[in-house]
């Protein structure tokens, strides 16, 4: 069953694939022109406006991934700001370093929410994942994207960007949120079309 994800983020799409591997699902990017504006409040709020404009497209089954950095002490930020918070990936890590310098309370948590539509373009079910873990001083790693340098995963003495890809998958905000997909899609939904 191929199910297009609402992003343009080919690394996302990889990642979800190579969590999904073996499921009969498949995970394609979506047809040229999609560029919504994600102006909602929240992560689910923003989910959805990306899996309703990849179904305007694609007119078949779709899912949004929306995510996030949220620190607690920047009350939650850069959270749906994650991809916006400077203009490169370096560039939004520093940020976060500068405000997090001197600070004592350095937990933080990745935040996802997937929103899967049918062909009919109905909302099927909103899924929410997270990963817990705190802000370290420097970036460490190299594995990867986003904030992954700078997020020591809790329990842990690695970031997220020195654990490999198949460590990542395991506990990833992301891979919470799709295995609650993959839940709902072998219960509830034919998978063989
Ligand atoms: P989105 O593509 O609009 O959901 O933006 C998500 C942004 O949050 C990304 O551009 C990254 O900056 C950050 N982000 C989301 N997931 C991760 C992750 O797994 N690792 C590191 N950063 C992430």
């Amino acid at each position: 069953m191929k199910i297009v994800l609402a992003s343009s983020n080919e690394h996302k799409v990889r990642e979800i694939n190579e969590i999904v591997a073996g499921s009969g699902l498949e995970f394609v990017l979506p047809p040229k022109g999609f560029d919504p504006v994600e102006d909602g409040k929240t992560f689910e709020e923003n989910s959805l406006i990306k899996a309703k404009a990849a179904w305007e497209l694609s007119k078949t089954w779709t899912l949004a991934d929306d995510s996030g950095l949220c620190v607690d002490a920047l009350d939650g930020k850069p959270g749906i700001y994650s991809a916006r918070y400077a203009e490169t990936p370096e560039k939004r890590i520093e940020r976060v370093l500068r405000e997090m310098q001197g600070v004592e309370d350095r937990a933080a948590h990745f935040a996802c929410c997937m929103t899967l539509i049918n062909p009919d373009g109905e909302v099927e079910y909103a899924f929410t994942g997270k990963c817990e873990g705190s802000i370290i001083t420097e970036s460490r790693g190299t594995n990867g994207f986003g904030y992954d340098p700078i997020f020591l995963v809790k329990g842990s003495t690695r970031t997220m960007a020195e654990l490999s890809e198949d460590e990542k998958n395991e506990i990833s905000h992301r891979s919470v949120a799709l295995r609650q997909v993959l839940d709902y899609i072998s219960k509830n939904l034919v998978t063989s079309s």
